[in-house]
């Protein structure tokens, strides 16, 4: 299973691929998790991507494709990977392409979230997510049991900073921009299958297994 997803912010990939990884057996490979850990660690490469993570800016090719090639390297994606977030632009999706070839692998699909613009603001501006396990909440549709608190594993659940209104409309105005071109490209590669991303969690994630054409 080697399948990407695809969406703006706040279309409920993440949520999706954590489960969906674990049916799988497959590593969950989201790009925006592993900045955060680096950003939060103060590393070399959290240091360059924080200024525009907090705009909502996306960080720079080069730095996700190294981050990527080196993670795609690793003996638990030899067999599969749920990647979530990556690519974001066209020269992410050329170099994933090569990085993957030079192995004698492939992409089987790229899923695209389809959500609309009211329901991602929503989503998006309401979210909280716990700082261990990174379970995502709502603050309306999804509040955790005890406020604060995650009901998964009992750790703290904040507001990313990049959540906020402001910030939130520049990532929406970024995915239009940036990566929503990849829906044409991967279109012409035959990889795109797009699933309609509103809804009942359970559809959505059956809906994600038939076009990540897992049988089950
Ligand atoms: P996410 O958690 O996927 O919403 O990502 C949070 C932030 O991390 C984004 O707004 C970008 O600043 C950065 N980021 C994550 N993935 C990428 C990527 N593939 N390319 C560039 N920037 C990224």
């Amino acid at each position: 299973m080697r399948v990407a997803f695809l969406g703006p912010p706040g279309a409920g990939k993440g949520t999706q691929a954590r489960e969906l990884a674990r049916e799988w057996g497959v590593p969950h490979l989201a790009t925006g998790d592993m900045l955060r850990e680096a950003v939060a660690a103060g590393t070399r490469l959290g240091l360059a991507a924080q200024r525009y993570m907090e705009q909502g800016a996306l960080v720079p090719d080069d730095v996700i494709i190294d981050l990527m090639r080196e993670r795609l390297a690793a003996a638990d994606a030899t067999k599969g990977f749920i990647l979530d977030g990556f690519p974001r632009t066209i020269a992410q999706a050329e170099a994933l392409g090569k990085v993957l070839a030079e192995t004698g692998q492939a992409l089987g699909a790229v899923v695209f979230f389809d959500v609309s613009e009211a329901e991602l603001l929503r989503r998006l501006t309401g979210r909280r997510v716990c700082r261990q396990c990174q379970a995502t909440y709502h603050l309306v549709s999804a509040p955790p049991a005890k406020t604060g608190i995650c009901d998964k594993c009992g750790g703290e659940l904040y507001q990313r900073e990049d959540d906020s209104e402001k910030t939130v409309r520049n990532r929406l105005e970024v995915y239009t921009r940036q990566t929503a071109p990849l829906l044409d490209y991967y279109r012409g590669h035959s990889l795109l299958r797009t699933v309609r991303g509103e809804g009942p969690i359970d559809g959505i994630r059956r809906a994600i297994r038939e076009a990540a054409g897992d049988a089950r």
